[in-house]
């Protein structure tokens, strides 16, 4: 398999459905990373059960409120099944393989499902530098973190003096070329020797 994608989404809420779906549909190919369900909060703890749950106590409300109607029992057993197939008794196989069908693919990386995976929190709080990390994604907290994390283990340069005195950053520059030989020096690889 072919380790380049267009694009890797990190997470199948909602919002990382809604991504992967529009690039898959673009012909892109797509790795789709989901830690839990496809789907999200939204689909399992959050919108679905909620408003299957609220529903029947409301028109049970408005019915107790209307002249002529006798007030409906709540039948909660029902309900409660009613609630776990909606939200898909928490399981996720026929989406992950309708995105399979769709072509949508995960990162052939060794072991990934195996590794502890970090987030911001983790990062920012961290009591010790991991020998080796993996980057997935390159907005703001994953480029500061990446630096600290690649800067962090590398040695110290034996020889701090330059042969060239360095040229004093150009305040005028575009932000883009005036931060990419600075990243481009410490970029992360896949997997950081210790
Ligand atoms: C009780 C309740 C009711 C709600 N009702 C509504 C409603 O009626 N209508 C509405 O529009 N909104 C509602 N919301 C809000 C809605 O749930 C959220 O706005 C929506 O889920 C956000 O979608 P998202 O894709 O941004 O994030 P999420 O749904 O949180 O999805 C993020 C996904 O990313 C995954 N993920 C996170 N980090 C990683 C990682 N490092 N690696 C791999 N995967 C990762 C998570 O497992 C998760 O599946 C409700 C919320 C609650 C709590």
């Amino acid at each position: 398999m072919s380790t380049g994608f267009d694009a890797i989404v990190i997470g199948a809420g909602p919002g990382g459905e809604a991504a992967a779906s529009r690039l898959l549909a673009g012909g892109l190919r797509v790795a789709l990373i989901e830690r839990e369900l496809i789907g999200g909060e939204c689909a399992y703890w959050a919108c679905i059960p909620s408003k299957t749950l609220l529903r029947p106590v409301e028109a049970r409300a408005e019915a107790s409120n209307v002249a002529g109607l006798s007030t409906p029992d709540l039948d909660w057993a029902g309900l409660r099944d009613y609630r776990d197939w909606m939200i898909r008794h928490l399981d996720d196989t026929a989406q992950v393989a309708d995105y399979q069908k769709q072509g949508a693919t995960r990162p052939p990386i060794a072991g990934l499902d195996q590794v502890p995976v970090w987030t911001n929190r983790e990062a920012t709080t961290l009591r010790e530098i991991p020998p080796r990390a993996v980057m997935i994604g390159g907005s703001a907290v994953g480029v500061e973190l990446g630096q600290f994390l690649a800067r962090a283990r590398r040695r110290p340069p034996t020889q701090r003096r330059h042969r060239h005195p360095r040229r004093p950053p150009d305040p005028g520059a575009p932000a883009r070329t005036a931060t990419t030989p600075w990243l481009s020096s410490t970029t992360v690889p896949p997997s950081v020797p210790t």
